[in-house]
């Protein structure tokens, strides 16, 4: 079963706009599911644990994917869902409640514990919500316990990040009213990227800034109506409806990929606190022009290449903006997995006209139109990766670019490198 609507953006003036062109299809897909978010998540809240309430399929996707360079005990694990609780011989509550308190015996570092929801946890409908209650309730205060899904049944793998931080939301401490406006960066920025946006804002005088989520589970932010949030990364829909009902408002903005979508992210922090231009301008300079002058050195391998992107990482729209307006690429299909037209509004407006972006995925449709537009290069999941690859069709995985510190001034030239390279890779195999 498969559904294929195309939608034309409509105008400001209300007439049809040919810029971009929306089509949304159903069908197979082929995606990583949100437990994937742990791999990134557990290094950024350093006193948290993920335990993932699953399968030995779980099991097996979390370590591959974390890799085997695991030289301390790991901040994630499984609590295996086996036959017998499948066949609801045993009560998942109580084995779950055994593993949670040796788990917290041994680990006495821990301050948060997520429980992290599966395909199987939900097939049995084990009520983790629930679970985190009684279980928070038993270890506080030194244990806070929460809950969410990073299941794969109809989500993709940067879901798992708008989950765990939806779930931190009601967390939060309240900012009085009447405070001082603060600045909320919303999604995990590698801490080297957190470091340089910080000196930018400061040196620009915004000083009163939060990274959410924090590099420690115990320093949450607070929020209110004083609060006004920029997003770092743009899938996390969910946590930005929950911030907006504790009544922090977000700034648009485009993502802080590239040059041009690094600078305009901090003018929209900047003129929401009433920034002066030349102060912007003069904090700014420099590592705008370093970066320009990078990115020009991957402009010789990039422009004019023809790049498709497969829906995965929700990243697509933000990166086919940077790829198209300041590496020079074609673009031949833009696919993501969900389109917030809200979040994406100053993205979309960016894209050329006749842009084709596809929303949701028909993979064999999908496959069929790529072989067809024959692009140089392809972002796509690691399914997808190997067949590409052996007919000849140069691809980049999309996960790596969650993975990888990719925004900001001192980052730009590093993302444009994540594309060049495999297309030199394919030159110098090919000579
Ligand atoms: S959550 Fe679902 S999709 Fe993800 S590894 Fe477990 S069973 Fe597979």
């Amino acid at each position: 079963m498969s559904t294929h609507t195309v939608i034309p953006i409509q105008s400001d003036a209300g007439s049809c706009d040919t810029s971009p062109l929306i089509t949304t299809e159903r069908g197979q897909r082929e995606v990583f599911c949100g437990l994937t978010g742990i791999i990134w998540l557990h290094r950024k809240i350093q006193d948290a644990f993920f335990l993932v309430v699953g399968s030995r399929t779980c099991a097996h996707l979390i370590q591959s994917a974390a890799g085997v360079m695991i030289f301390a005990e790991p901040r994630f694990g499984t609590a295996i869902i086996d036959e017998r609780d499948l066949a609801g011989l045993a009560d998942c509550n109580d084995e779950l409640d055994k593993v949670v308190d040796k788990l917290l015996l041994r680990r006495p570092d821990i301050r948060t514990l997520f429980l992290v929801g599966s395909c199987p946890s939900e097939v049995i409908k084990l009520d983790l919500s629930r679970a985190a209650e009684r279980l928070s309730r038993r270890h506080n205060p030194a244990v806070r316990v929460l809950n969410y899904s990073g299941s794969g049944i109809e989500t993709t793998f940067t879901q798992g990040e708008d989950a765990c931080l939806n779930a931190l939301v009601p967390v939060l401490p309240t900012l009085p009213s009447g405070s001082k406006p603060r600045l909320m960066i919303v999604g995990t920025l590698a801490d080297i990227v957190e470091d340089q946006m910080r000196r930018l804002l400061t040196d620009m005088g915004i000083r009163d800034v939060d990274f959410f989520p924090p590099r420690n589970s115990t320093q949450l932010p607070e929020v209110g109506p004083d609060t006004v949030f920029l997003l770092a990364q743009p899938f996390l829909a969910d946590t930005t409806l929950s911030l907006e009902s504790r009544g922090a408002k977000r700034l648009s903005a485009p993502f802080p990929l590239g040059v041009e979508g690094t600078t305009a992210w901090l003018q929209a922090a900047a003129r929401s606190f009433g920034i002066p231009p030349n102060t912007f301008d003069d904090v700014t300079r420099a590592p705008r022009q370093r970066a320009e002058v990078a990115l020009a050195r991957q402009r010789v391998h990039l422009s004019g290449k023809k790049i498709f992107f497969f829906p995965d990482s929700q990243l697509e729209i933000p990166l086919a903006r940077f790829l198209q307006r300041e590496m020079g690429m074609q673009l031949a299909e833009i696919g993501t997995p969900y389109l917030h037209r809200k979040l994406m509004a100053e993205e979309l407006a960016l894209l050329p006209a006749g842009a084709r972006i596809t929303e949701g995925q028909h993979v064999e449709n999908q496959l069929d139109r790529c072989h067809a537009e024959a692009p140089d290069l392809v972002v796509c999941g690691l399914g997808l990766a190997n067949p590409l690859e052996a007919q000849g069709i140069a691809t980049k995985w999309a996960i790596e670019l969650v993975f990888t510190p990719i925004q900001g001034y001192e980052q730009a030239a590093d993302l444009a490198e994540l594309f060049s390279r495999p297309l030199r890779r394919r030159i110098k195999l090919a000579a």
